[in-house]
Order: structure tokens, then sequence, then C-alpha cells
């Protein structure tokens, strides 16, 4: 059974419903921001829902958590649910399925099924639920439940449908056999609900136009299908994105620790690094670090994810951290700067840029240039002239973008020494390093003094290795 993928709804809605039962991850953060972007794209309104239905294993710390990593994202949600609220609503649709003969009540236990199952696979026939329960007399059911027993209900799947289809908005055309599943629970014993129902009644009362998500839902929109089609005369349109697998090709769980929002966070990536990996892996887009959110819409839409896993390597963090980072104006991180003890301004901003990872790398270069200089290889004896004329010849101040080619003109005028043997031995007394920024920007934030200084100290040191 087929339906059509129009909406009566003028605007788009999406939504993003993780379940507060661990951390987000950066495999999650994929679903989050393929919705946002969605709704960038087309002015939508996006719906951040919790789907905490399961008392044991949500959390409040984990639904804080969340907010927290979907707004260092960038996400700024519309509207906010949790359907832990929101069970009179779940209470009312399973009475229309009930009196629309669609869910019935099951009192089998887990091991009785699964040796159910078992016995089936034996005899080399699908491991489906026999709807023993629909079959059950109002007196058997009586009697199960003097036994103690409680119920759990199954939503009766219409197999006369055959296959329930769809246009994905990634996959194209896509299809579910209902005959080669089984009735889905959605009420358990205790009388929770599993997340099939309330998702779908959600959808229905808040709107949603468009359910994008990831391609392990794709046998639940088949189910979730004919729920829609059992509760209201809409259905949403639907897209499944691939998932992220590590290079080796494991899934992401909520328990990998290290590639949390929040560790990634804490570890000083930038968001839009974390971001522009997220969505742009496993698309037919080039993976490059996207300045904003509003950006990275315009790059890619779903039409442009691949059907299969997107295998992502988290070193590639660094790279897009710093070619973001490089290409970041002083303005957007003047603050953060300055809450570091970074100082320089602009004028060091630009030429520390090229040199960091992380925006706290900018830390160790500002130390380059107000000292005191923490790391030193041992000087060469050999260079003990050259470091002479450099103490000699330095210019007076002001220092400016010219001083130090007029400076190291000056010096190999003197001492005949050129390219890396002239460079090389003054980069490492002024900054301990044998790379960074350009010397010829970096000197006049250095200054004079210190430039003495240094050379003195480096020229002793030389001296001493004789
Ligand atoms: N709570 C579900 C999950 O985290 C939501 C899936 C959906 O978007 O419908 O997988």
């Amino acid at each position: 059974m087929s339906h059509s993928a129009a909406t009566p709804h003028s605007s788009v809605t999406v939504r993003f419903a993780p379940s507060p039962t661990g951390y987000l991850h950066i495999g999650n953060a994929r679903p989050a921001l393929f919705n946002w972007l969605f709704a960038l794209r087309h002015g939508g309104s996006f719906i951040l829902r919790l789907d905490d239905t399961d008392r044991e294993r949500s959390r409040e710390d984990y639904a804080d958590a969340i907010l927290r990593d979907i707004d260092w994202l960038g996400i700024k949600p519309h509207r906010f649910e949790r359907q832990s609220l929101r069970t009179a609503a779940y209470d009312a649709a399973v009475l229309r399925l009930k009196q629309a003969g669609r869910l019935y009540a099951c009192y089998e236990t887990a091991d009785e099924l699964d040796r159910r199952r078992k016995r089936q696979m034996a005899r080399g026939l699908p491991p489906i639920y026999d709807r023993a329960g629909l079959r059950l007399s109002d007196a058997e059911k009586a009697a199960l439940e003097a036994e103690g027993r409680k119920p759990h209900w199954r939503f009766k799947l219409d197999e006369t449908a055959g296959h329930v289809t769809w246009d994905d908005l990634v996959r194209g055309h896509e299809s579910v056999d209902i005959g080669s599943l089984s009735d889905p629970v959605l009420v358990r014993e205790d009388g929770s609900y599993l997340y099939t129902l309330p998702s779908v009644v959600d959808d229905v009362d808040m709107g949603v136009t468009h359910v994008i998500r990831g391609d392990d839902h794709v046998t639940n929109t088949g189910v979730q299908i004919q729920i829609f089609q059992a509760l209201s005369d809409f259905v949403p349109v639907f897209g499944h994105h691939n998932t992220l697998t590590t290079a080796s090709g494991e899934g992401l769980s909520k328990r990998t620790g290290a590639l949390s929002l929040g560790s990634l966070a804490e570890a000083g990536y930038e968001p839009m690094a974390v971001a522009s990996l997220a969505v742009l892996i496993g698309t037919s887009a080039p993976v490059e670090a996207v300045p904003d959110l509003v950006t990275l819409a315009e790059t890619v839409d779903l039409s442009m994810v691949s059907k299969s896993p997107a295998r992502f390597d988290p070193a590639d963090l660094d790279g897009l951290n710093a070619k973001l980072l490089h290409a970041t104006g002083f303005a957007a991180v003047a603050d953060r700067l300055g809450a570091m003890g970074v100082g320089g301004g602009e004028a060091f901003w630009n030429i520390a840029r090229a040199n960091i990872v992380k925006l706290a790398d900018a830390r160790g270069w500002w130390q380059v240039v107000t000292g005191p200089l923490v790391e030193m290889a041992p000087a060469d004896a050999g260079d003990a002239p050259l470091l002479a004329a450099a103490i000699e010849l330095l210019p007076e101040e002001p220092f400016d973008g010219e001083t130090w080619k007029r400076w190291t003109d000056a010096i190999k005028a003197a001492t005949g020494r050129k390219g890396r043997a002239l460079f090389m031995p003054l980069r490492l007394a002024l900054t301990g390093l044998d790379h960074g920024p350009e010397l010829a920007a970096l000197l006049p934030l250095i200054g004079r003094r210190n430039t003495m200084d240094r050379l003195g100290e480096r020229l002793r040191s030389a001296a001493a290795a004789e």
C-alpha cells in the first residue's frame, strides 16, 4: 500500500527525538543536524522532543546534557516536548486502537516467546509472532489474569496491505514487507509505552511534516505508517539517512564516551568542525570545514546522502578544526581569547591562527610572544658569531612589518650566512621552537626588549657549548 507525500501543513515541521538514556555522540549529531538544516532550508520549525517513556533508563542528567549539546551545536529549537508529560494523549490513542480492533492483549512471558521463536526457526519458519493473543477468549484472558499475568499490547498489522511503500527523501522508493514482521508491542506489561506509538501520536499532534532519522528506523517506518493510517488521515514524509560507523565499520553506541558531544566540546573542538564532519561524511559533498550552519544548509541536502554506511575517522576532526580556525576572523574569537588570557589583539590572532589546531593552542603562541619560553633545544656553538651580530644589529624601536627584513639583511651582510643557516638559529633563539608563525609578523609583538634578552641568553648558551 502506498501513500502520497503531500502535506496538509503549509510549512515544514521537523523533530529530533533522542531518548535521554545516554549522552549524545557525533553519530546522534547527524539526525539532529539534518533536521535542523532541513528546517533552515525550508523556513520550517524544529521540535526537540525527549523520547523519555522508558522510565528505568531515562535520566535527568542525560536530558540536561542533550539540551546543552544541542545548543552547543548551534541548534535553537522552536519547541521543546517530552513524552513523559504526554501520557494522556497516548492513552487516548490506545483507546482508539482498541476500539478499532487494532490493539490486542497478549500474555506470553519473554521466555515463552523465546521458546516459540526457537521452535519456529527449527522448523524453518520465520520467527513471527503467531497472534495467539488474538485468539484468546474472554474466559481464557480472565484465567490468565487470575494467575497474576498482566497483558502487554500488540498492534495488529494489516498484512493484507502487503508491502508498505513510501518515497524516501534519501533512499527513494522504499518498501517494507509487512507480512515478514511480528505485530509490534506498543504497551508493556507495566503499562509503559515503547517508543513506537508515542512517536506517531506526537508526530500527528505536533504537525510533524517530515520525519528525518537514521536508516536503522526503516523497518519501524513500515510499521509506523500503518499506525499513522490507523490514527490519522495524514502521514508525514520520511527520510532515512545513513548512520555513522567507525573506520572498522562498527556502529557508535551511546557509550562511545570519547565521541560524545560533551567530550568533543571539552577536548576543544569547535562545534562547526564537529557539525561539518557529522553532516558531510557519507554524502556526495566534500568533507570540509563549513563556517556556519546556514552555509552547511546551502551545501548539502538529503538527496546527497549515500545509502551505504558513513565511515568516519575521528582524527579528521583535527584537520577540520584547524581549517575552520585558520579562516576565523578575530571578532568571532576575541572574547574566548581574552578569557584565556591571550592578548595581542587582531595582529596576534592573524599570525597565530594558521599555527593552531584548537583555539587553546593560541595560548602557547601567546606565551612565545610574552615569554618565558618553555621549550629550548640546546644552542649550537657555531652560532655564537651569528647571535652576536644579531644583538649588535637589532634595530631600535618602533618595530614594524619591515623590521625583520632590514635586520636579517644586515646580519646576512655581516656574517655571510643565508637561508636556513641564518633563519633557524634566530627562530630558535626568539621562539624556542623550529616552527611557528612568520617571524616578520611575530617580531613586533615580541618587541625589542624580549628579543634582546632572548638573544643574550642564547648567545650565553652557545658560548657554553663551545
Ligand atoms: N527516540 C528515537 C531514537 O532515538 C527516535 C527515532 C525517531 O526519530 O523517530 O532512535
